[in-house]
Parts: C-alpha cells; structure tokens; sequence
C-alpha cells in the first residue's frame, strides 16, 4: 500500500488521513520508525481501500470544472465543448460551443457562473409566467438562487427560487421542476393531490426526475 506523505510533527500517535483526492497522508510522531509507520498502515488497510473507493466515488459524481480546451458544459440538456480564444472580444458567448475569451481563464468559474445566471432568468422566468397562466396559480416572486441541493423551491410567502444551476437541464426538465413548485403554491407538501395535479400537468413528469437523478450531479461548475 503506498504512502503519498508522511508528515512528522509533536504528536504522540500515528493518524491516517485520506485527502478528497484520494492520497494517504500519514502524520506521525517525530520519533516514529518507518517500521511504525508501515504496520499502522498495514492494520488500516481495509478502512484505507473503503475511504479511498469514496472518495474516488465523489469525484466522479462531482467533476469540479477544469476549464481546459474541449471541456464539455451543459446548458438546456445539451453539451457544448469548451474554446478559449485569445480574440473573442466577449468573456463568455455561445454559438457551436462555449467561447471563452483567454484574458478571462483565470477567473472562468465567476465568468461562468454569471452567464449561467443570466441565461437562467432569461430562460427560467417567462417559463413559470407560461405555465402559471392555464393554472391560474401566480407567485409573488421569482428568485434565481445559487441552492446546491434543490433545483427549486417554494416559501410560505409565494416566492417561487430555481437554482440556477437548471439552465443546464433540457426544457422539458426545468418545465417539471417549475410545475412542481407552482403546483406548491396551493398544496405545501407532497400529498397525493400534489401529485396528483403534478402528473396531469406533466404526464411525463417520472422520466424528468429520472433524468435529474441520472444527471443531476454533473449540472455545476465546482463539484
Ligand atoms: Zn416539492
């Protein structure tokens, strides 16, 4: 089993450590012996292969963005891959692919992120006024938010958020996660009328929530 690091300090007993990348970091005692080191590796063995499965699990559920040429991004359920140029005159657009100006690449996240907030209001906000119009059920609000773990939500007060990270989903996704919250409006849980109302609005809604399951975990920008 290989050690990536040993680091020595005042301590009195050896630790293992697993970094989010997956290496063994072992910090011990400024006397301990190599011999040490290895048998308490040796004794851990088990639980070093499980963290290090984990966390190589998480990472390739949470891809953190590289921004690097040809790097795939999301936006309506499609991919588009990434060019940096060093002549785009605007930080950020969208033809065949995602053109990133080059004068920007050391702050891509943030440049990123506002387009995608952009695109969401413009994108995200007439589809509630559309689909909240046949219903009848109008909020008070809409929020564009940066939520990590819901695409949507609902307060008591009628302000209907979306995260913005949903640009990234097809239409036909973000239009059920819209329902679903407009459909909140009037029902404040998930009760079988809720659904109920949910399905005749999106008959299809199962497959939308599949596809969030499926793809969820890939529609961010820093894992
Ligand atoms: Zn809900």
């Amino acid at each position: 089993m290989n050690i990536d690091q040993i680091i020595r300090t005042r301590r009195k007993t050896i630790a293992l450590v697993i970094t989010p990348d997956g290496k063994l970091v072992v910090r011990a005692p400024l006397y301990a012996t190599d011999n040490q080191i290895r048998e308490a590796v040796d004794r851990h063995r088990e639980w070093i292969r499980a963290k290090q499965h984990e966390t190589s699990q998480y990472r390739t559920q949470h891809p953190s963005k590289t921004y690097q040429e040809g790097e795939p991004f999301w936006y309506l359920g499609q991919l588009y891959p990434l060019k940096i140029s060093p002549t785009a005159r605007t930080p950020l657009k969208l033809s065949d692919g995602f053109i990133l100006s080059q004068k920007v690449l050391t702050k891509a996240e943030t440049v990123f992120t506002t387009w995608y907030r952009t695109q969401a209001q413009q994108v995200i906000v007439p589809r509630v006024l559309h689909l909240a119009a046949p219903l009848g059920y109008y909020p008070e609000r809409i929020r564009i938010s940066s939520a990590r773990t819901r695409w949507g939500s609902c307060s008591a007060r009628g302000t209907l958020s979306f995260a913005w990270r949903l640009v990234m989903a097809p239409l036909p996704v973000i239009d059920y996660v819209i329902v679903h919250e407009l459909v909140h409006l009037v029902h404040h849980n998930h009760s079988r009328v809720f659904w109920d109302q949910v399905r005749q609005i999106t008959p299809d809604y199962k497959q939308h929530i599949a596809w969030l399951k499926s793809y969820g975990s890939q529609l961010t920008l820093s894992g």
